[in-house]
């Protein structure tokens, strides 16, 4: 099974943004180690049938021979995305051929060094079975204890000299110092890759979590968290805030006449119309289905007052396109301020009663809580 579908696609989509990313990052990492693995250990070997044809161990440079031929089945396996099964047979191949080398050449010759690599190299595979990686890992560092005093009892190869053995264990040292190095920094990079990804996925979790999605603007609940965080700072302000309530005159004739879909059109005209009216430090939400809230910190009744005149006026005087459609709405409009000390819900309430005395009145209209 290749590395893209360990899990059927159907259920990859039906995981949450962040299982997504996890998932990804996990193959494409494993992805890159398994092909940068085999390119080089086809090199490696390729380079071995001649070092151990030229010192005349024929076992070995046969043994190469074989390796090689399995790096080649493993190249094609990664390019047809094959990749557990590419891994599989590195992993193979490099525990046979550490342990015959190591049995033929001595402990010195360091052929052993790459069974531990292994033992860490499959903690990357994407799969999230642990108990079979550590189990792996435990039956790696059987045979290399198993090797170890197997070593001790059998003569290294007399053909072999000290010198070229001590080659042989600073080539492999080396190149099991370079393997670490790697792994090492494949996984700092690929967990500074997630942060970013999971930074980046929360903040459009958090964006949506924030918004309404017809509209674009705030939905009720993160404006209720916000004015509940502005009470917090604003007992000392002479104006703490005001709020403008705002609904839809007779939307729901324009949903029975025109249909949903134009309803939802007049829904974001309105939605724009009062982006435009307010001030950039005001903040509106889509308090409900028709209706709207905003909020305008720092600012007294009168003031609030004119800013709902400005947008009824806008609104008043725009006329919404559904298709072949021209509609003109409207909209009513309930102010009130927060004075301090009392709750959110009747500063709201306030504003409510209000909007209600201006449907009453009419429709159309702006009222101020407490003057009406
Ligand atoms: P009033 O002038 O007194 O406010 O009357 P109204 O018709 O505007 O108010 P009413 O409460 O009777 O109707 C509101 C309608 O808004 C009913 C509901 O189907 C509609 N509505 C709520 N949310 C949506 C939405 O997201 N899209 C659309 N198209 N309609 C919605
Ligand atoms: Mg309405
Ligand atoms: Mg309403």
């Amino acid at each position: 099974m290749s590395v893209g579908s360990r899990l059927p696609e159907a259920v990859v989509h039906m995981l949450s943004p962040t299982q997504q990313i996890l998932h990804s990052a996990a193959s494409h990492r494993f992805s890159f180690l398994v092909r940068f693995f085999v390119y080089v250990a086809l090199f490696v070997h390729s380079s071995f049938i001649v070092i151990f044809g030229v010192v005349g161990i024929q076992g070995l440079a046969l043994l190469n021979g074989v390796s090689v031929m399995v790096y080649v089945l493993s190249v094609w396996l990664a390019r047809r995305k094959q990749l557990d099964l590419a891994f599989f047979l590195c992993t193979a191949e490099i525990l046979v051929h550490a342990a015959s080398a190591t049995l033929v050449l001595g402990w010195g010759s360091g052929f052993h060094y790459y069974i531990s690599v292994m033992a860490l190299f499959i903690f990357f595979h994407p799969s999230r079975r642990l108990w079979l990686k550590l189990g792996s890992a435990v039956g790696m560092l059987c045979l290399y204890v198993l090797l170890f005093t197997a070593s001790q009892s059998i003569q290294p190869n007399p053909i072999v000299s000290a010198d070229f053995l001590s080659f042989f264990e600073q080539l492999n040292l080396s190149t099991f110092f370079l393997i670490n190095v790697l792994l090492g920094f494949v996984y700092n990079k690929a967990v500074e890759d997630v942060e970013v990804q999971l930074r980046s996925a929360n903040r459009q979790l958090d964006y949506f979590a924030r918004t309404d999605v017809l509209t674009g603007l705030l939905n009720r609940r993160s404006m209720l968290e916000m004015l509940e965080r502005s009470l917090l700072r604003l007992d000392r302000v002479e104006h703490p805030f005001a709020l403008i309530l705002g609904d839809i005159d007779n939307f729901k004739s324009i949903n029975d006449q025109h249909g949903h879909h134009c309803g939802d059109v007049v829904l974001k005209e309105m939605a724009n119309l009062l982006r435009l009216s307010v001030r950039v430090q005001d903040q509106i939400a889509r308090w409900g289905g028709e209706e709207f809230l905003i909020f305008l910190p720092d600012t007294g009744r009168e003031d609030a007052m004119l800013v709902a005149e400005r947008a009824r006026k806008a609104l008043e005087e725009h006329v919404c396109v559904c298709g072949d459609l021209r509609l003109s709405v409207t909209m009513s409009f309930g102010v009130s301020d927060y004075r301090v000390g009392e709750t959110l819900e009747r500063t709201v309430m306030t504003a409510d009663r209000a909007l209600y005395v201006g449907k009453a009145r009419g429709k159309n209209c702006v009222v101020l809580a407490g003057g009406e």
